[in-house]
């Protein structure tokens, strides 16, 4: 059996194109599930999804209390994946559903453990966007053992042995492209074009993209804390410079120390530093005290199967 993860947030424009299209593809298919993760949505998601159920045998659903975000949605699929293979797919088609046979070929007849979409462009997104991208990628590849390729979607069709894996990392801030890196398996990049979503709007502006690269860099990396330190080393060495400049003028010319404004300015790069520096060390404690409070990924408040996990 095959199943098959849908995270949806306020997707009511896109689904039935999503539906229709994954439906025509899964009927070639073996025996099959699909899990749709209603993240809280407040348009008509659920009851458009509970219609799905109705009439689909194989269609279950969860709905979160609340919005939980995409990384909670994905958890709760894994969680509750019944099948020998499963797949994430994002419901605005920009996921290709027509990708997945192809998948599932790769996977059963050349032995890979998991089949990963990758864009081959980044046509169609805005130039900033793409150029911070770019840079995310590239640092967090060189700081950290979670090996991220460019381009990498959630998009993936894995075997089991991936999703128990994926579930045994229950850490709280969950960054899924290093999650898949960091539990290794062997993976076939596959690539596509581009597509822009079905209908609807992003949920990702710049700036909760931005928070979510941050996000990967804490939890798959100490090289922030590292360079915080040996800043910190490379200031105190500077300053040692500086003061046996000053003590040899002062001995050797008798100069009388001149001006306050260069003074007042080390001041306040110091103080900028080490202000930062605290700020770095903050977001590691920051999500220390979260991991230790132990709060469930995810509450789901209704769903149509009585075996789903409904808190985890
Ligand atoms: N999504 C979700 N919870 C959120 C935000 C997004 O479940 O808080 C889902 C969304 O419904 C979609 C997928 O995650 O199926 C990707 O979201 P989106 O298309 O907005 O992101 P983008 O493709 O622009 O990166
Ligand atoms: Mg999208």
């Amino acid at each position: 059996m095959i199943s098959i993860i849908v995270p949806c947030f306020n997707e009511a424009e896109a689904l039935p194109y999503f539906y229709e299209e994954i439906c025509r593809i899964l009927r070639g298919m073996d025996e099959y599930e699909l899990i749709f993760v209603d993240d809280g949505s407040t348009d008509d998601t659920l009851p458009l999804i509970r219609g799905y159920a109705e009439c689909n045998e194989n269609v279950i659903y969860l709905s979160f209390s609340r919005n939980f975000g995409k990384e909670a949605a994905m958890y709760a699929g894994f969680c509750n994946v019944r099948g020998e293979y499963a797949a994430v797919i994002d419901a605005d088609m920009q996921d290709p559903p027509g990708l997945l046979p192809e998948m599932l070929r790769i996977i059963k007849e050349e032995g890979y453990d998991s089949v990963a979409a990758r864009r081959s462009s980044r046509a169609g997104e805005p130039p900033l966007r793409s150029f911070f991208a770019r840079r995310f990628y590239k640092m967090i590849n060189r700081i950290s053992d979670a090996d991220i390729v460019d381009g990498a979607r959630d998009f993936r069709l894995m075997k089991r042995s991936m999703v128990d894996a994926i579930v045994e990392m229950g850490e709280y801030n969950r960054f899924s492209k290093g999650i898949f890196g960091w539990i290794g398996f062997r993976t076939y990049w596959l690539s596509y074009e581009n597509v822009e979503r079905v209908a609807g709007k992003t949920k990702w502006g710049f700036w909760k993209l931005f928070g979510y690269a941050v996000d990967g860099i804490i939890n798959f990396s100490q090289a922030p804390l590292s360079i915080a330190s040996w800043l910190g080393i490379g200031m105190t060495a500077a300053s040692f410079v500086m003061l046996l400049f000053l003590v040899v003028r002062r001995l050797c010319f008798g100069d009388p120390v001149a001006g306050w404004a260069s003074i007042v300015c080390v001041v306040i790069f110091m103080g900028g530093m080490q202000l930062s520096n605290i700020g770095i060390m903050g977001q590691y404690i920051a999500k220390m005290y979260m991991e230790s409070k132990h709060r469930p990924h995810y509450i789901v408040s209704e769903t149509n199967c009585d075996t789903v996990k409904r808190i985890k």
